[in-house]
């Protein structure tokens, strides 16, 4: 998909947390841009416009461009302290495509390794994160660094349906792995959980990590009156390809249960929300 870039110097660079991701532990966010070239089709963040730091243009446009906080570092180097618990981010992802050209995040690693906060998690499904690699492996060394990397679905096919700007499942399931491999502790979030063979799912999740699993289901009115929701374009594909009951939210427990009762046999933990999300920020 073209896209296009801005540039914007900014005020802020860290916001206390509030509502989801401040019930799960996190004390700040980090929002290195605003609007997302991934543009996935369920995006939450442009249902929330103006709460969401977003002009117009965003929630229009969503995913066809972005604007970078070109001061990100400096700003970051004045607000950092060493008691704060950082998510980064609930509005964009750090290693969208359009970070690839801007190259935004090795300056805020830098930053933050220079003054490492009590734990930094960084949200992404961009295989990108590689690049920084050496980065993310030292701030390890001197800080709880948490990867939440976004696994969505096992089938491939719907992955191009929902989010055909992201990298395949494979590929992503390679770059967990990797992070794992070089000792940075990395979880495999299924959020949002698209249509899927859910056991499949679970069992890819507890294949490449050694982690609990965090997963989360499309937000939906029903459960969530208020608040960040579930695009249109989400609900239009599902409609179009007979995938509607992946936004019941009776239909969505049983799937959680199936994923659940899968992780649970391995041993291990399955939560979603914010009980899922807190094991990012302790
Ligand atoms: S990667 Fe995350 S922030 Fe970016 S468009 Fe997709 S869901 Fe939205």
């Amino acid at each position: 998909m073209p896209f296009q870039v801005f540039e914007a110097q900014s005020k802020s660079i860290l916001s206390p947390t509030t509502g989801f991701i401040a019930r799960a532990g996190f004390t700040h966010s980090l929002t290195p841009a605003r609007n997302c070239t991934f543009g996935c089709s369920y995006c939450y963040v442009p249902t929330m416009r103006t709460y969401g730091g977003l002009q117009p243009e965003d929630w229009r446009r969503w995913g066809q461009f972005t604007t970078f906080k070109a001061n990100a570092e400096a700003l970051l180097r004045r607000q950092l302290r060493a008691e704060q618990r950082i998510y980064c981010s609930p509005l964009v992802d750090p290693y969208q495509p359009a970070e690839e050209e801007q190259q935004l995040m090795p300056g805020v690693l830098d930053a933050i390794l220079d003054r490492p906060p009590r734990v930094f998690a960084i949200q992404t499904r961009g295989p990108l994160i590689l690049r920084d690699l050496p980065k993310l492996i030292e701030l390890s060394r001197r800080t709880t660094l948490r990867i939440s990397f976004s696994i969505t679905t096992n089938r491939e096919r719907v992955r191009t349906l929902y989010e055909p700007h992201c990298a395949s499942i494979e590929r992503r399931m390679e770059v967990v792995r990797r992070l794992r491999a070089a000792g940075v502790e990395t979880f495999a979030t299924l959020a949002p959980i698209l249509p899927c063979d859910p056991e499949k799912l679970a069992a890819l999740a507890l294949e490449a990590t050694d982690r609990d699993i965090i997963g989360d289901p499309l937000h939906v009115r029903a459960v969530k009156p208020r608040g960040a929701t579930t695009r249109e374009a989400a609900f239009a594909i599902s409609e179009r390809h007979e995938f509607s009951a992946w936004l019941d939210s009776e239909f969505q427990a049983e799937v959680i249960a199936r994923i659940g009762s899968v992780v649970a046999k391995a041993g291990r933990r399955f939560a979603t929300g914010p009980e899922g999300f807190a094991w990012l920020a302790q």
